[in-house]
């Protein structure tokens, strides 16, 4: 097996596959207005994810994450969770969703092969939710993550964007929710990206404040793990839940790197921001064309760059998440 690194050492055993652009929610740092469909959209068909999961997988790749827009709105989602369990090079297979159709269907995907799963629960409280997301589904997105714990998920993680005079009061109660409930909360700093200027202006919250304030609470940092790319873990003896801290305005955020990603569209994108991704798709028409696309994908990784250039409040060409999976 040939595994995937680049000029600066850094081994790429995670993809984050993005399935479908669309999405039902209105995230305010994210499609504020929703979904709008820019031209005729063509997502990867399910054979061409199978050939794509069997390059990925040949050239290294352990671990899958299945992203959008919102993922399970493909009717076919728990077919594509089955293409790529039935890959045994891949050994975790996760999913990042908004939670929308969790409580029916939590059973459904866990038996087809998904093991982790990231909800995205931007408050606690429902009302907040319902400002951030432009959808009132709090109840419905909680009763999800109830039946995810029963199907017997592996890890659920909830997603929350901290945001300034939105959800930032509601710290304490993320916090409470974890003192008694195996749940991973990860802290996520808004990012800029090129349609959101304005609302990452009026509320980006640093990272460092965070971390802060965790930190007088008496969450320690815990040592990190090959498996945690970029986030910072916290635990806390009288908490059953952990913390991770995802903070991409740090210093030496890009260094544990350890992610590529393919939008839904079938391009390749080396980092979230800094490159317009290289077209896969006309090598992903049959399995005689593999050893093809596992050499384009040796050639493009050595052009990966060593850091993006958010500091620079370069945005790239990433207009919002959702194109890209986050
Ligand atoms: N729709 C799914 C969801 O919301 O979980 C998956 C796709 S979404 C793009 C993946 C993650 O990116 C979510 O946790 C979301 O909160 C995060 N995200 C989106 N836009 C962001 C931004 N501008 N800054 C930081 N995180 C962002
Ligand atoms: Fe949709 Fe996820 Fe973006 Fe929210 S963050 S609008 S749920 S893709």
């Amino acid at each position: 097996m040939s595994q995937l690194q680049d000029n600066f050492g850094r081994r790429f055993h995670y993809l984050r596959m993005s399935v479908t652009d669309v999405c039902n929610f209105k995230c305010g740092y994210c499609l504020p207005d929703g979904y709008r469909p820019n031209g005729k959209q063509s997502f990867m068909t399910l054979s061409e994810i199978e050939q794509l999961v069997g390059a990925f997988a040949e050239v290294g790749t352990q671990k899958i994450r299945i992203t959008g827009g919102e993922p399970t709105l493909r009717k076919d989602f728990t077919d594509i969770v089955r293409a790529v369990a039935a890959n045994e090079q891949v050994k975790t297979i996760a999913t990042t969703t908004n939670g929308y159709r969790l409580q029916q269907n939590a059973q459904e995907w866990y038996d087809a092969g998904l093991r982790r799963i990231n909800v995205s629960v931007d408050s606690l409280d429902p009302r907040m939710f319902y400002q951030i997301t432009g959808e009132n589904k709090f109840d419905s997105v909680m009763r999800g993550i109830d039946a995810a714990l029963e199907a017997g998920f592996e890890r659920v993680k909830i997603n929350a964007v901290l945001l300034k005079d939105l959800n930032d009061k509601d710290l304490p109660r993320f916090l409470h929710w974890i003192k008694s409930t195996p749940i991973d909360l990860r802290f996520i700093e808004l990012m800029q990206t090129g349609l959101g200027e304005e609302y990452f202006n009026t509320h980006h919250l640093a990272g460092a404040d965070i971390q802060a304030r965790l930190q007088a609470e008496g969450w320690q940092l815990d040592q990190s793990d090959v498996d945690d790319g970029p986030a910072r873990n916290f635990s806390h003896p009288d908490y059953q839940g952990r913390i991770g801290l995802i903070m991409p305005y740090s210093p030496n955020f890009c260094s544990t790197c350890n992610r590529l990603r393919v939008s839904a569209n079938g391009k390749l994108h080396l980092c979230l921001f800094t490159e317009q991704g290289l077209d896969l798709r006309d090598l992903l028409q049959s399995p005689a064309q593999r050893p093809e696309l596992v050499e384009r994908l040796h050639a493009q990784l050595r052009l990966k760059k060593e850091t993006h250039f958010l500091h620079q409040g370069f945005t790239g060409v990433t207009q919002h998440l959702a194109s890209i999976g986050g």
